[in-house]
């Protein structure tokens, strides 16, 4: 009996005992499989940092390659150059048959086989990139390419507009007095060098003071342009116009003797003379004096020379005006 009751006893506690233990077993397993999907959390968000900074990383290589691209493309203000470093670039990254750059609004009619892509800045069309062989794959990134382009000749033509106020007279759209006489310094020692002739003519409207008081100096204005125009119309390629003073301009005839500049000065004279500017109903008539000077002849200095011509021009006016004297 005794001996019944240890048994059932020790059973008992045998049975308490493996309970407890499984008990404690179940207990880890939970909780391990809490772990195992914590676990599993955590790498799954690894992974997905991992995406996240490759993906960071590719943009920022992206935007480090677009710089470095636009640095390419912009180290220069010329815009023929810029072009250039553009077709280096694109040949890195694209491989395209053939790419020209159609300035202004040229035609389109031999560019039948090209992809073609304006260029415009502040809605002004400038030109247009023709591309040739250009593949479907690569056109989105050829239309980033252009517009890095785009960034570096919108300098280029910027640098020029800043470049041509500084020598250009705005209102008659000649050269300045300033930049006139740095190049006739030029052409003097091109002379000097080369055993060259050329003349120097001063131009001076007669009468502009009455032009003005009777239309207005918006009219005199316009009188100021025809007639700019009308040297320019009957001089050279590589002779120089200049706006010398309100109503006076100065021209350098390269390589030209004094007989041939008084043969010029004569037509342009002429010229001015014969040409009818329009102004409201009015058709009005200008006409203006010339003195000549010519190096070597007259002087070897440009201070005398421009002297030389203004003495003859005052000698025009003298003799009555609309006259050439040398
Ligand atoms: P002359 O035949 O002796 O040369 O007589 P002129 O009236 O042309 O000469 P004057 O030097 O007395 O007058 C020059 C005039 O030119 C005076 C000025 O009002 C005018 N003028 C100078 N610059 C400009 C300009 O930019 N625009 C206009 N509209 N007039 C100008
Ligand atoms: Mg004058
Ligand atoms: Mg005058």
């Amino acid at each position: 009996m005794l001996y019944l009751a240890v048994l059932i006893t020790a059973n008992l506690l045998l049975f308490a005992l493996l309970k407890k233990f499984l008990d404690g077993r179940m207990a880890a397993a939970a909780d391990l499989a809490v772990k195992s999907g914590e676990y599993e959390g955590l790498l799954k968000e690894n992974k997905r940092l991992r995406a996240a900074s490759a993906d960071s990383q590719n943009e920022l290589d992206g935007i480090i390659a677009l710089y470095d691209i636009t640095k390419e493309i912009c180290k220069s203000l010329d815009a023929d150059k810029v072009f250039s470093y553009f077709k280096d670039v694109l040949n890195k990254y694209i491989k395209a048959a053939d790419c020209r750059l159609l300035k202004g609004n040229s035609g389109l009619a031999d560019y039948s086989g090209y992809a073609i892509f304006p260029l415009s800045i502040q809605d002004e069309l400038i030109g247009r990139l023709a591309v040739r062989g250009l593949k479907e794959e690569d056109r989105e990134r050829f239309q980033i390419l252009s517009r890095q382009f785009l960034l570096g000749i919108k300098r280029a033509i910027l640098y020029e507009g800043v470049q041509m106020l500084s020598i250009i007279d705005s209102l008659t759209g000649v050269f300045n007095r300033r930049y006139y006489l740095e190049r006739f310094r030029e052409e003097l020692e091109r002379s000097e060098r080369f055993n060259y002739v050329f003349s120097c003519l001063m131009v001076d409207l007669d009468y502009f003071k009455t032009f003005n008081d009777r239309y207005g100096h918006i009219v005199g204005d316009a009188i100021l342009r025809e007639v700019s125009k009308t040297i320019q119309e009957n001089i050279r390629q590589v002779d120089l116009l200049g706006r010398f003073g309100g109503e006076e301009f100065s021209i350098i005839l390269s390589e030209t003797d004094k007989e041939a500049a008084l043969f010029a000065a004569e037509r342009i004279r002429r010229a001015i003379g014969e040409r009818r500017i329009r102004v409201y109903d009015e058709e009005l008539k200008v006409t203006v004096s010339i003195g000549v000077s010519t190096y070597p002849a007259d002087s070897k200095e440009i201070e005398k020379l421009i002297d030389a011509a203004d003495g003859a021009l005052y000698r025009a006016k003298q003799a009555g005006r609309n006259k050439v004297c040398v």
